[in-house]
């Protein structure tokens, strides 16, 4: 087993909320992760974002993390759900209406 030596600490892998905001338009999103970050970007780039991108600008960017920002970093998962509630009612983000919610696809 090998040591890597800069491992980011558990805090900064924690639960953050971030926000998504295209820099071709208003688009926006709001989501949370309680796993890394880049993660969560990566699958991003094949939902919503990544839709958003290709659809609306014919754009099919890999490097998408500099559109990302951290809007909360929690400390536990509830937490996350409801500061990542409180920011989609504050910021309504357009993305996040269109199909991404499980609610929506439950009833469609
Ligand atoms: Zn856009």
């Amino acid at each position: 087993m090998s040591v890597k030596a800069n491992k980011p600490p558990i805090v900064n892998t924690r639960c953050v909320v971030h926000l998504f905001q295209c820099d071709l338009c208003d688009a926006n999103y709001v989501g949370y992760t309680a796993r890394h970050l880049h993660q969560r970007i990566s699958e991003h780039r094949f939902l919503a974002i990544g839709k958003h991108l290709e659809t609306q600008h014919g754009n099919n960017r890999t490097q998408v993390d500099h559109l990302f920002k951290v809007l909360k970093k929690c400390n536990s998962k509830f937490d996350c759900l409801v500061y990542e509630m409180l920011y989609i009612k504050d910021i309504k983000p357009s993305l996040n209406t269109q199909g991404d919610s499980i609610r929506a696809k439950l009833f469609t």
